[in-house]
């Protein structure tokens, strides 16, 4: 099983995928975490990526193409994978449909969480006394969701067009959450989820 979840910065993505993850015994592959860990190893990608992540800003393209390349080739991407901040731009959504296309394996799903921005300034508000990330504070949240709407709003339309796209309601308890993307993933088939 191949999905990808898509939504706006707060969510909830990242609480799902780990939920999803786990249900459907898939790799994970969360573009954030894997620029945090670049970011906090110091490799190369990590120093060119820090200062538009702080910013909240886009990683260019051509970083995140590489770097999600060498993680989708890994062994454990062989039975599957949830990507949960990647694709973000149109661009990084053509540019994967090639690297599947290559290897041959469709995608099966791709979810939106549908949060209005009200509900996700407020998490986001909540996250930040909670977590301390960096790239938390009120003016990068509003920057992130600014370039949601810019760069990554228009993917809904790609997928939607493409016949994939299944838009999902993401107010409420995460397990409400959770049990309408397995719903989701259940009445259109595309593998096992009773698991
Ligand atoms: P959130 O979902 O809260 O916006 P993420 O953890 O997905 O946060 O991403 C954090 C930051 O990492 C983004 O603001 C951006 O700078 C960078 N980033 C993550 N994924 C991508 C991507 N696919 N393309 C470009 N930049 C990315």
């Amino acid at each position: 099983m191949r999905l990808i979840l898509l939504g706006p910065p707060g969510s909830g993505k990242g609480t799902q995928s780990v939920r999803l993850k786990e249900k459907l015994g898939i790799s994970h592959i969360s573009s954030g975490d894997l620029l945090r860990d670049a970011v906090k190893r110091e490799t190369e990608l990590g120093k060119q990526a820090k200062e538009f992540m702080e910013a909240g800003k886009l990683v260019q393209d051509e970083l995140v193409l590489g770097m999600m390349r060498e993680r989708l080739e890994a062994d454990d991407c062989g039975s599957g994978f949830l990507l949960d901040g990647f694709p973000r731009t149109v661009a990084q959504a053509r540019a994967l449909g090639r690297m599947l296309e290559e290897d041959r394996i469709p995608l099966d799903h791709v979810m939106s969480l549908d949060v209005d921005d009200e509900e996700i300034l407020s998490r986001i508000r909540g996250r930040r006394e909670a977590e301390g990330r960096s790239d938390d504070n009120e003016e990068t949240a509003r920057e992130r969701l600014a370039v949601y709407e810019s760069e990554t709003k228009p993917l809904l339309d790609f997928y939607r067009e493409a016949g994939l796209l299944q838009e999902v309601d993401g107010i409420g308890t995460p397990d409400d959450i959770f049990d309408r993307i397995v719903a989701c993933i259940s009445a259109t088939g595309g593998g096992e989820v009773d698991g």
